[in-house]
C-alpha cells in the first residue's frame, strides 16, 4: 500500500474524488467492450489503453482488480436511439458472412490487438449472446416493478418513472422534450429505450424466444445484466468512452436504479476520443487500424507511448508525425535503459513523485516527463534502471524485456545508402541494396516520414 491517496475524476459528480473501494483492497471494474461487427480502430484502442492504465495503477496501489469486459455481439443498433439495423446483422450482410462468423472473427482480431498493445487480459470476458437468459430475467424484474411498456416493435424502459433519469449526462429532459429530434416511433418519451426488440416479420440470424415474443435484447441491458452477474448489484468503477455518457451509461444507471434501488457503480470514468484531422475516428467514418500502423513500420507499443503523452480526459489528435516521434522516443528510451547496469534500488523520491502523478487521476503526461528527469538525474545508473522499470509497470512499454540488437556498421551504411537512392527515385538500385542487407541477415522496414528501422530477419 502506498502513502499517496488515489483520486479519480467521477463523471457522475463532475469532481475529482478520493477513491474508496467497497471491499478492502478489492476493486470491481466493468469496462464496456467492443461491438464486434468490424475491426477495432486505434480510437477504440485508446479507450482500452486507458482502462489498462487505470487497472495497472490500481494494482500498483495494492488492489486486486476483478475486471469484467463484455463483447457486444448482438443488439447494438446503427442508431443509439434504438432505430435502424442491428450492427451485427448489417455487418454480416455487407461482408456476406453470418453474424455469428463475423462476431467470432472480429472478437479474435480485437483480442489480438489488445495483446499486441500489452494490455492485461480482463479477469472475465463475456459475450452478450451467451447471457440472454440473464438479460430476460433483468427485464422481467423491471416489468414487475412497472418500469416497462410494450410497443409494436419491443419492450421499452419508461424513463419518466425515474425522477433523476439522465443525471450522469446532466440531460435536460425539458429541452429534449421541447425540440424532439429523436426518432420517437411509438416511444412515450424521447429518452425511453429498448430493452427487448421483436424480430417482427424479418427472420434474423440472431434471435431468441422470450416471454414477450421472438427477438433480441437492447444494447444497454447486456452490460447491466452481465455486470450484476459477475460484480454484484453495486461495484466500484464503470468505465468506457465519452460517447457512453449521454446514452449507454445513462440508461444503464436508470435500469439498475429501477431494478435494485441502488447506484450501479460508485465511480464512472470516461476516456476522451482520439481524433484525426479534427474528426473522431469511427468504424463507420474515418477509421485507422493498429494493423495499418504496423504496415507503416511502427510498433504497437509506439502507439501505446503516444497515448501516454496526453491525459485520458483530453482529446488526442492522431498524426503520423506524432507517431513517428513516439516511436523514436521509445527507441531512445530503450537504448538508454539497456545501457544501464542492473542491480540497483528504486529511488524513493522519484517513486513518491511518480505515485503523486499517476494517483492523481492518472496524470500520465507528467509521469512520462519524469522518466527523462530520472535519466538526466545524478542518481546511480543502476538505481535509474530500477526506478524506470518500476515506472514501466504502469506504462506497459515492456522496457525490461528489451534485448539490445547491435546493427553492424556495414548494414547501417547500406541502409543509409538505400534511403538516399530511394529519395533520388533510383528504386531498382535501392532494391538491390535491400537484397544485400537481407543477405547480412537484416531487413529494412520503411515507415512514414522517411524513417526506417533495421531488424534481424
Ligand atoms: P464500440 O466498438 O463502438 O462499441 O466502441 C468500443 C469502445 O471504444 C467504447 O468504449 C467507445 O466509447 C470507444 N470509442 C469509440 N470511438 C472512439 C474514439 N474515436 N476514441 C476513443 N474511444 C472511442
Ligand atoms: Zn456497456
Amino acid at each position: 500500500m502506498t502513502q499517496t491517496t488515489l483520486q479519480f475524476y467521477n463523471t457522475l459528480s463532475r469532481q475529482l474524488m478520493p477513491f474508496d473501494s467497497i471491499g478492502p483492497l478489492r476493486v470491481g471494474l466493468y469496462a464496456c467492450g467492443p461491438t464486434v461487427y468490424d475491426y477495432a480502430h486505434v480510437g477504440n484502442l485508446r479507450t482500452y489503453l486507458f482502462v489498462d492504465t487505470l487497472k495497472r495503477v490500481l494494482q500498483l496501489n495494492g488492489y486486486q482488480v476483478n475486471h469484467v469486459m463484455n463483447i457486444t455481439d448482438v443488439g447494438h443498433l446503427v442508431s443509439d436511439g434504438d432505430s435502424g439495423e442491428d450492427k451485427m446483422e448489417k455487418g454480416a450482410r455487407i461482408q456476406h458472412k453470418s453474424a455469428w462468423e463475423i462476431a467470432t472473427f472480429f472478437e479474435s482480431a480485437f483480442l489480438a490487438d489488445l495483446e499486441r498493445l500489452n494490455i492485461l487480459k480482463p479477469s472475465i470476458t463475456c459475450r452478450a449472446t451467451e447471457h440472454i437468459q440473464e438479460q430476460i430475467s433483468f427485464i422481467q424484474s423491471l416489468e414487475e416493478k412497472g418500469y416497462t411498456y410494450q410497443t409494436s416493435d419491443g419492450i421499452y424502459f419508461d424513463t419518466e418513472k425515474l425522477p433523476d433519469y439522465g443525471k450522469l449526462a446532466r440531460l435536460d429532459k425539458q429541452g429534449l422534450l421541447a425540440g424532439i429530434r429523436v426518432d420517437m416511433a411509438e416511444k412515450r418519451h424521447p429518452t425511453d429505450f429498448a430493452l427487448w426488440k421483436f424480430s417482427g416479420g424479418q427472420k434474423r440470424q440472431m434471435e431468441w424466444q422470450s416471454p414477450w415474443g421472438i427477438g433480441f435484447p437492447g444494447w444497454h441491458i447486456e452490460c447491466s445484466a452481465m455486470a450484476e452477474k459477475y460484480l454484484g448489484e453495486t461495484f466500484d468503477i464503470h468505465i468506457g468512452g465519452e460517447d457512453h455518457i449521454p446514452v449507454h451509461h445513462t440508461n444503464e444507471i436508470a435500469q439498475c436504479q429501477a431494478k435494485n434501488g441502488k447506484v450501479q457503480a460508485n465511480y464512472w470514468m470516461h476516456g476522451y476520443f482520439l481524433n484525426i484531422n479534427n474528426e473522431k475516428i469511427s468504424k463507420s467514418g474515418v477509421s485507422l487500424r493498429l494493423e495499418s500502423l504496423i504496415e507503416h513500420g511502427y510498433e504497437p507499443l509506439a502507439y501505446r507511448y503516444l497515448t501516454l503523452t496526453s491525459h485520458y480526459r483530453s482529446h488526442l489528435s492522431f498524426s503520423w508525425e506524432g507517431l513517428a516521434g513516439a516511436q523514436k522516443t521509445l527507441r531512445r528510451l530503450r537504448d538508454k535503459i539497456t545501457s544501464l547496469p542492473a542491480g540497483g534500488n528504486i529511488d524513493s523520491q522519484f517513486k513518491a513523485e511518480f505515485l503523486g502523478y499517476i494517483n492523481r487521476d492518472l496524470n500520465m503526461p507528467q509521469a512520462l516527463a519524469l522518466v527523462w528527469k530520472v535519466i538526466e538525474s545524478e542518481i546511480e545508473p543502476a538505481d535509474k534502471k530500477s526506478t524506470l522499470l518500476y515506472f514501466d509497470q504502469i506504462f506497459g512499454l515492456d522496457l525490461g524485456k528489451v534485448v539490445r540488437v547491435t546493427i553492424p556498421d556495414e548494414v547501417q551504411r547500406l541502409a543509409e545508402q538505400r534511403q538516399s537512392l530511394k529519395q533520388q527515385g533510383r528504386y531498382d538500385e535501392a532494391d538491390s541494396i535491400r537484397d544485400q542487407i537481407l543477405a547480412y541477415g537484416y531487413q529494412v522496414n520503411d515507415s512514414a516520414d522517411r524513417l526506417y528501422t533495421i531488424t534481424p530477419r
